[in-house]
């Protein structure tokens, strides 16, 4: 049996003497702000037991994380080809990158890039009646959690300040491939981005995905094991910006990362761990969270590799 708190104290004193590399996500002034030396850390198991460290309930913006629950919105409830609109590869650019969906044509290389977030939002907007209830709903559903929230605040901040989120949408919509209006459209991908959740939460809302699409502590099935597969082999391979590949070759799990320092991943069938450290590497992924899941997944050897 594995002792997990232990592993995690262990890591987190490891840790202590890593040098406090890189800088928090201020190109968004409601971000800008934030204290840099948070830190937390929440594994939940599918057969229900929990573990926590430092500030593993405290709420944080959680960022292009929420890019996998409206995009697992729309892969289950929308009835139009979602991939006519987005491919599954990886980016191999930042995740705002104009040049390479000039080069595609308007069609995003996957839907965890900006772009890709920015398509999912009008396919939303088309298909359901309020989206931005919609995925707020789905996203307490999946949780358990009744009480997250948009954070107006930071929404704002980023539609004042995200002029290469209004030129990717922009250069879309000029291919044909924004259906909708560019305002409505980012008002939903702004608001996604703003949701705020805390370690433990995240773990609770990403645990279908480790379970085969079945919502362990409902019983209920969000997405096909099929589906479920296709979901994190995605988040695999596109979930860490430009930087999946070292996260496959030193973590080994699929998961996603957002600017507001969070990481979550999932081991299919045995747990979700969700970690946050706001100081982000030159790639975009918080640099503590990256260090402490490749120091779980060696020590616990739960790599799925
Ligand atoms: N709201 C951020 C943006 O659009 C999300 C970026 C991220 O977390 O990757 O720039």
């Amino acid at each position: 049996m594995i002792n997990y708190q232990k592993i995690f104290q262990e890591i987190h004193e490891e840790l202590q003497g890593v040098e406090r590399e890189g800088h928090v996500a201020d190109y968004i002034p409601e971000l800008a702000q934030i204290d840099p030396d948070h830190f937390g850390v929440y594994l939940t198991m599918v057969d229900g037991s929990e573990y926590g460290l430092a500030e593993g309930q405290k709420r944080f913006s959680i960022q292009s994380i929420a890019k996998v629950f409206s995009f697992v919105l729309a892969y289950s409830r929308v009835k139009s080809d979602i991939w006519a609109r987005m491919d599954v590869e990886p980016a191999g650019t930042s995740f705002n990158s104009l040049v390479q969906l000039e080069y595609d044509k308007g069609i995003p290389r996957n839907p965890f890039i900006n772009a890709g977030g920015i398509v999912v939002c009008d396919i939303l907007i088309s298909e359901l009646k309020d989206a931005k209830s919609a995925v707020l709903n789905f996203v307490k559903e999946i949780s358990g959690v009744t009480d997250i929230t948009f954070n107006t605040k930071v929404a704002q901040s980023e539609k004042m300040t995200g002029f290469r989120n209004y030129a990717l949408v922009n250069l879309m919509k000029s291919f044909g491939n924004i259906k909708n209006e560019i305002d409505q459209v980012m008002d939903l991908y702004f608001s996604i981005c703003s949701l705020e959740m805390s370690c433990q939460e995240l773990t609770k809302a990403f645990l279908f995905l480790a379970n085969n699409g079945v919502i362990p502590y409902s019983g209920k099935r969000i997405l096909s094991p099929s589906r479920t597969k296709r979901t994190n082999a995605v988040m695999q391979t596109c979930g860490f910006y430009d930087e999946a590949g070292q996260f496959t070759f030193k973590v080994g799990l699929p998961g996603k990362s957002g600017v507001g320092g969070g990481i979550v991943a999932i081991h299919p069938e045995k747990y979700a761990i969700a970690v946050w450290s706001p100081r982000l590497n030159k790639k975009g992924n918080s640099h503590l969270g990256m260090l402490f899941l490749e120091a779980f997944t060696t020590k616990t050897k739960s790599s799925i590799f």
